[in-house]
């Protein structure tokens, strides 16, 4: 594990690849490449240590050094490991009389203390060289050492290969910050952010600008974060992401801003989301969306860890209708085939009830996935499991057909299935001995979505019996383009929202149905897509008046008053803009191949949205509230919340 840390850092710190050469053009870029190239950053100036634990090697035998770390294990009170951030190194703990003071420091000093030790780096002895570790071939023969803080009983020992509960390292996350892995994940992230600056403000002439946290309520969109101010009923609001800024900075002639913008949204947790987060925020003027979409290949191509395969461009897009049709999704994973197929015209004449059924009905459609060798690796109890999940989440049926293989598990409908249908099916989904196919029958959108899932849990049960469908060391970008502009209001179907957001432009070719049939306008709006996770997306803006304020008032319904601000910008000669934000933490999350964004956040909150170290949000007193006019109407059954005003804090377990 560790060796395996420290070449995976180590070579993060090394010079770009050949491949970036290609993407930059012009001297600045030379000279930025070149420079970038000879600089190895200082580890060690300004501090008490003349190098760091993981970077002694043979090549430093007989210098003089001293270390600064903290004690990883101690042998036999002969050797001690002493670790810091770039790996471990041992120090010989000195016997002879002379020294006793010296090894009673090394000695005593509890597991995790931090001590400074001085001395020279010896070679190991024939036969104790340790090739798994990168400092294997010498330690450290130790003159004088300080012991610069003890460490109490730690709730976990800090070894990455030592389970612990996620709500324990949350609770204690200064001490799980000093894992490899957690430190790993926060440098490779710093390391990629600065990249990403230096591809934009350096190469491409963006400005970083920063806008403000308190803000107000922005009409649709997501959930935001209320914060009470002192004037009797006004609330600011946290911004769920910089979008009018960025669009105002247009206006303002900064027309090309970018910025590491926190957002915040009021969603509660999940795996791949944060109710704070960050974003690379992304606004150009004069722009469109294949202008936008190449910034965003080359900054990734740029700032991409240049140990890992390398990042290959233009992306391929997708429309979404495509998207939907083959993959039942909006964000595809299209690492693996097993792409949705419309079988309607198999069944046209079937006697089978319910696909008749469907096919009667004006948008029906009948619709499958093959799971390739599915006879062989999935057992009936997976099968079953999968049409559960299809009917508790979809409310739709899905029947599994064995064309080939002889194994029908009681599917009433494979036996009313014809031997022309079978062989047509046969035909038109490439099946092979042992596939599976799953079939649905319904309206295309949803048939697409169930089947979209159901095609990524088969892949979850076949990769955790043994096939690799996705490689893991692959990224899969994609672009999804030609969203609709609107989409039926989840809870009022009858009603229109955006797909994206109010402010994005309808496609050019769509702009003439915009009075007549919203519905079927396309938008300007593209999504980046990484191995099946959404990492980010933008639009072309509406930079007219009088377009906004139709699609507010008329269309989405919005009370146009909120951003009247907006509105009269775009009067005062706005330029036509666009942009784009990547989603940093999952971006980070899928380079790393961390299990969750929690992982490449450094003080995340807990799934229930609880900062599980200092127990933010946290109760105040009345007399506190006061100023802000708020009194909290406590629900019935929180009687014990009430009185735990003041109380000893106890985290989530
Ligand atoms: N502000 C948008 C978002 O957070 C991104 C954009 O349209 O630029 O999704």
């Amino acid at each position: 594990m560790f060796s395996c840390w420290l070449s995976r850092l180590c070579g993060g710190l090394s010079t770009p690849t050949g491949r970036v050469t290609h993407l930059i053009q012009g001297s600045l870029s030379r000279r930025l490449m070149l420079s970038s190239q000879r600089r190895i950053p200082e580890l060690n100036s300004f501090v008490a240590r003349t190098n760091t634990c993981g970077e002694l090697r043979s090549s430093h035998l007989g210098q003089e050094v001293t270390l600064c770390g903290w004690i990883q294990y101690r042998r036999q009170n002969i050797f001690l490991v002493l670790r810091d951030f770039h790996g471990l190194v041992q120090v010989v703990i000195p016997q002879d009389e002379s020294a006793a003071s010296v090894k009673k420091i090394l000695c005593e000093a509890p597991m995790e203390s931090v001590v400074q030790v001085s001395g020279t780096v010896i070679s190991r002895p024939p036969g104790q060289e340790n090739p798994k570790m990168p400092t294997g071939e010498i330690e450290i023969k130790v003159k004088s050492a300080q012991l610069l803080n003890t460490c109490k009983k730690l709730p976990f020992e800090i070894k990455d290969f030592v389970k612990k509960t996620e709500a324990l390292r949350l609770q204690y996350r200064y001490l799980d910050l000093r894992s490899f892995q957690m430190q790993y994940n926060l440098r490779l992230r710093s390391r990629m952010v600065m990249k990403m600056r230096e591809y934009l403000c350096n190469l491409h002439g963006f400005v970083d600008i920063e806008t403000p946290t308190l803000f107000k309520r922005t009409p649709g969109g997501a959930k935001e974060f209320v914060i009470p101010s002192r004037e009797p009923g006004k609330f600011y609001c946290l911004p769920q992401s910089p979008q009018q800024f960025k669009q105002l900075l247009m206006v303002g002639g900064l027309d090309r801003y970018f910025q590491v913008a926190r957002c915040y949204r009021d969603e509660g947790s999940r795996p791949d989301r944060q109710p704070e987060f960050t974003q690379i925020d992304i606004e150009m003027s004069f722009v469109d969306q294949i202008g936008i979409q190449s910034l965003i290949e080359g900054l990734l191509q740029y700032s991409w860890p240049s140990d890992k395969d390398p990042v290959v461009v233009p992306f391929p897009s997708m429309t979404f209708a495509e998207a939907l049709a083959s993959y039942g999704t909006d964000k595809p994973d299209t690492r693996f085939g097993m792409k949705i197929v419309d079988i309607s015209d198999v069944f046209r004449n079937t006697k089978v009830g319910f696909l008749q059924d469907a096919l009667s009905k004006p948008q029906g459609t009948v619709k499958a996935i093959c799971i390739s060798e599915g006879a062989k690796y999935l057992k009936r109890k997976d099968i079953e499991s999968l049409r559960k999940l299809a009917a508790d989440h979809f409310n739709q049926e899905v029947l599994p057909v064995f064309p080939k293989a002889n194994r029908n598990w009681n599917s009433p409908v494979a036996k009313s299935i014809m031997e022309e249908q079978r062989s047509e099916l046969i035909r038109l989904m490439e099946i092979q001995e042992d596939g599976v196919v799953l079939l649905t029958a319904g309206e295309h959108r949803k048939a697409c979505s169930v089947l979209g899932k159901l095609r990524l849990e088969c892949a979850d049960l076949l990769e955790a019996r043994g096939l690799v469908l996705r490689d893991p060391a692959l990224f899969s970008f994609l672009w999804v383009v030609d969203f609709p502009l609107f989409l039926p209001k989840e809870e009022n179907p009858g009603e229109l929202e955006s797909a994206h957001h109010p402010f994005t432009a309808p496609h050019p070719s769509d702009i003439h149905l915009l009075h007549t049939e919203p519905k079927q306008v396309r938008s300007q709006h593209y999504d980046l897509v990484l191995n099946g996770n959404e990492i980010g997306g933008g639009s072309i803006r509406i930079h007219d008046a009088e377009l906004q304020r139709y699609i507010l008032a008329t269309l989405l319904k919005e009370d146009v008053k909120l951003l009247s601000h907006l509105l009269q910008a775009l009067d005062f000669g706005a330029p036509p803009h666009g942009g784009i934000a990547l989603g940093l933490d999952r971006l980070i999350c899928l380079v790393t191949g961390a299990p969750s964004i929690r992982d490449v956040i450094a003080f995340p909150k807990s799934f229930r949205g609880h900062d599980l170290m200092s127990n933010a949000p946290d109760s105040l007193p009345p007399e506190e509230l006061k100023p802000y006019h708020i009194q909290v109407s406590w629900p019935a059954d929180s009687e014990a919340e009430k009185s735990s005003l003041n109380q000893p804090y106890h985290p989530e377990s």
